[in-house]
Order: C-alpha cells, then sequence, then structure tokens
C-alpha cells in the first residue's frame, strides 16, 4: 500500500486528497498541519468579522471530509525538513514520516515589513488565518482606530471585515493606488471612491517611516494615531522546505505541468508554487483559491500514478466592496476595449485574435464566458466578439433576435 504525505491543509492539500482518491482508494494518507483548525476558506475571515459567516459555514469540506476519505491529519505540527533520498518528513514534535509521495502545499506567510519601531507598537497584526482574524477582533472596540499598512487585496478585505467595528480606519500603501498589482489606476479608482463612501480612509503613494508605540510617522512627514496596527504588504512563498533538500525555487516552488518538483517524489501545489501563467509564457505565484485545489488535485493525481497536467493556469481575481464587483484575469497586453457602463468600466485586452485579459468594475454577471474564452484560447474569428464585448449574454442568440430585443443595437 502506497503511503502519501501532504504538508499543509488548506484548498491544495484538499485538491491533492481529492486526487489521490480518484486514483488511488486505499493508500494511506497523512496531511501535517499547522494550523489546528479544520480546512476552512481562508477569504471568508474578513467576512467573519462581519459577521456575515460563522466559523461552521467557512469550512471548506465538511466536518466528515478526513475520515470518509481516510486520511490522518496532525494538527499542530510543522514539517521542518524533508528528505527525498531517504523519503522522510521531520516533524516538528520529533516524529518522522516515511513516503512513496509527498506534495507540498504549504502556501505562504504575511511579509512583516522591516519598519522601524514596529516593535514598539502594543497591538500589531496580520491578516492570513483564523486565528489572525480572532486575534484581531480580540483588540477591536467600538472606539478604536486601525491603521492598516497595505492596500491590496488582504488589506482592503480587512479593512471592509472591520468597517462598522471602530470608530476609524486609514488604510495606507507606498504604491499610488489600491489593489496596485491587480488594477489600473483607472479601476482601481472605482474601488477605493467606494471603500471611501464607506468611511475608509487612504494615504497613498505614502507608508509608514517609524513607528513610536501608537503613532506613525509616514515618509510624507504627516503623522497618524492609531490603537490597532495590522500590516498587510504581500506574502512570501513558503518554499524553503524544497529549497533546503535542493530543489529549484524562484519566487515559488518551480514546477512542471505535472506539479512535480525538481525532487524526486516530490510534488508541490497552491500558494507556495511558482506556475506558467497560460496567457503571458511567464511563471509567477499565482495566488488564488481555485487555482490552489487545481493544482493540488493535478499533483495528488499524479503521486497516485495517473496522469494529469494543467497547462492552462491563469491568474484571475474577483473581489467586492459594499456591493460593488470587480473581476480581472489573464494579461493585460494587446488592444484594450473599452466601455463605461453606468456601475464602472469594462476593459477587454485582444492581441494575435486571442482574449488575453479583462477588467471588469461592476456588473461581472457574465465575466465567466471572458474567462472561458481565455483559458480555451477561443479564436476571436471563430465567435461573434462584437456581440460577445458589449453584450455576452445575447451572443448565443442570432443576430435577428438581438436586434429585435435592443433595437438595432447590435
Ligand atoms: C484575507 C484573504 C482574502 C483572500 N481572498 C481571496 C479571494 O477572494 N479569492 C481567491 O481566489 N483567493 C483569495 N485569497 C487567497 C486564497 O486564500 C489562497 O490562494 C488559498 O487559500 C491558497 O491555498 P493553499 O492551500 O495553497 O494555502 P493555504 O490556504 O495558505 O494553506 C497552507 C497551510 O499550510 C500550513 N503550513 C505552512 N508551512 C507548513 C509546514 N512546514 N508544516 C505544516 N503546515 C504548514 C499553513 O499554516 C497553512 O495552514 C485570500 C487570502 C486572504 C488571506
Amino acid at each position: 500500500m502506497s503511503s502519501y504525505v501532504i504538508i499543509g491543509n488548506g484548498a491544495a492539500a484538499v485538491g491533492a486528497i481529492e486526487g489521490i482518491r480518484s486514483a488511488d482508494p486505499d493508500g494511506k494518507i497523512t496531511v501535517i498541519s499547522k494550523e489546528r483548525h479544520h480546512v476552512y476558506s481562508r477569504p471568508l475571515i474578513s467576512y467573519l468579522l462581519e459577521g456575515k459567516t460563522d466559523e461552521e459555514r467557512m469550512l471548506y469540506r465538511p466536518r466528515d471530509f478526513y475520515e470518509k476519505n481516510g486520511v490522518t491529519v496532525l494538527y499542530g505540527e510543522t514539517a521542518e525538513k524533508l528528505d527525498p533520498e531517504k523519503k522522510t518528513v521531520a516533524l516538528s514534535g520529533g516524529k518522522t514520516l516515511s513516503y512513496d509521495a509527498v506534495c507540498v502545499a504549504a502556501g505562504s506567510t504575511p511579509f512583516v515589513p522591516p519598519i522601524e519601531g514596529l516593535d514598539t507598537v502594543p497591538k500589531r497584526h496580520a491578516f492570513m488565518t483564523l486565528d489572525d482574524a480572532r486575534a484581531l477582533e480580540a483588540d477591536l472596540c467600538p472606539e478604536s482606530s486601525v491603521l492598516i499598512v497595505g492596500a491590496g487585496l488582504i488589506g482592503l478585505k480587512c479593512a471592509e471585515g472591520i468597517i462598522g467595528r471602530c470608530k476609524k480606519i486609514t488604510v495606507c500603501d507606498l504604491a499610488p493606488r489600491v489593489l496596485s498589482s491587480i488594477l489600473d489606476a483607472g479601476c482601481a479608482s472605482y474601488m477605493q471612491k467606494k471603500l471611501e463612501s464607506m468611511g475608509v480612509e487612504f494615504l497613498l503613494d505614502d507608508t509608514v517611516a517609524r513607528f513610536d508605540g501608537n503613532t506613525a510617522e509616514m515618509k510624507s512627514g504627516k503623522t497618524v494615531s492609531f490603537d490597532v496596527l495590522v500590516t498587510a504588504v504581500g506574502v512570501r512563498a513558503n518554499t524553503s522546505l524544497v529549497k533546503d533538500a535542493g530543489g529549484e525555487v524562484n519566487r515559488g516552488i518551480v514546477t512542471d505541468e505535472k506539479m512535480a518538483t525538481s525532487l524526486p517524489g516530490v510534488y508541490a501545489a497552491g500558494d507556495c508554487v511558482e506556475a506558467t501563467d497560460s496567457t503571458s509564457g511567464a511563471k509567477k505565484v499565482m495566488a488564488i483559491m481555485p487555482l490552489a485545489y487545481m493544482q493540488g488535485h493535478c499533483a495528488g493525481v499524479n503521486m497516485a500514478g495517473g496522469s494529469e497536467k494543467l497547462d492552462n493556469m491563469l491568474p484571475m481575481n474577483s473581489i467586492g466592496f459594499g456591493g460593488l464587483h470587480c473581476m480581472s484575469a489573464g494579461s493585460y497586453t494587446g488592444e484594450c476595449y473599452e466601455e463605461k457602463t453606468e456601475s464602472g468600466i469594462k476593459r477587454l485586452y485582444t492581441e494575435d485574435n486571442l482574449l488575453k485579459g479583462f477588467m471588469i468594475i461592476g456588473d461581472c454577471d457574465r465575466a465567466g464566458i471572458y474567462t472561458a474564452m481565455i483559458r480555451n484560447k477561443t479564436p476571436l474569428d471563430s465567435v461573434d466578439f462584437d456581440t460577445l464585448k458589449s453584450a455576452p449574454a445575447l451572443a448565443p442568440f442570432g443576430k435577428e433576435y438581438r436586434t429585435q430585443k435592443l433595437g438595432g443595437v447590435v
């Protein structure tokens, strides 16, 4: 009977478990989980603070998931050393596990910026885990002023989660706009305005130069007083297990289309991995939940002797604040088609007869059609792209019907 070890217990680990079980119903599966929680949906931690969900509804798989799949989970254990020659993993508790195949699904760690005086801040938090959310919650009261350093996805989700639970929220970022790694300036301003209308204040193009207890001295010379600090300036892929074992690592663990690393018998999946963006050919860490699951599943199938390849991965993001939605996918190169709508903006990027990427603020209802076109590399001249651009919901209908419906607009 084969023995599988999975390091980490997030979406990628679940994918790996389900991938293994699709090819091997009997092998022994052990999950090493640093966090002491049943697998939960990480993006929901902000909804937990908002009171829109609870820990039971956050579960990514039901309580009996591990038992039904014959999985042993070692909660509160950390994998400390991988030995690909002996095929063993050494754990923090002193045990060593043997494996036939291992999947590193260790996610990422928040980067703590080396700002002078950070250690003088009494109440400081990251916003990555369920325990982080609970610890932040415990430090908040209706009179709190909160400073969030970082206006990326995690910083803004944190801001949204605590609106209404504190008196003041200030978000600062060195970049001149919010969500700078996902959106361009035009699109970002819609999201910023929405958050401002919800009471969040921004200090952009500016960041903290120095902390002195509960005061932040900004690069611009301004000072910000706060009670609670959240640092959300980015994350680093957890690559050290593979790197220390001699495996190839870049910004993430380097994997092939089967999610195999350069080390024999060692696979990797999820936020700790660098994979090829099929829209640009670039190798990058694409830290999103659906991809973590898909990569884990692919790794699991291959670990158990099956054959699966992932060659159509692309960066995607779906985010919303106070009812304003934003979706983006792929790369923003080539010709840009822009349409301003009542609720926002739509930008589609085309190149070489292909849809390469899009950003939509507002009505994202049919954005899945664009994602599928990018993923499937659908030639634009094989579809009615003129209709798809502006009215994707009507594209499947004939021209006559559309003309009738829209009074000759298409
Ligand atoms: C606030 C927030 C909002 C987000 N919103 C979205 C969203 O809207 N949409 C989206 O697609 N994605 C979103 N994401 C990203 C998404 O959560 C991740 O892409 C996804 O959780 C990655 O899954 P994973 O299994 O690779 O890693 P993780 O879920 O991070 O799981 C890895 C686990 O491995 C554990 N671990 C690490 N090292 C070891 C070790 N040595 N031994 C044992 N265990 C170890 C970690 O403690 C962790 O529990 C969000 C993330 C955050 C933090």
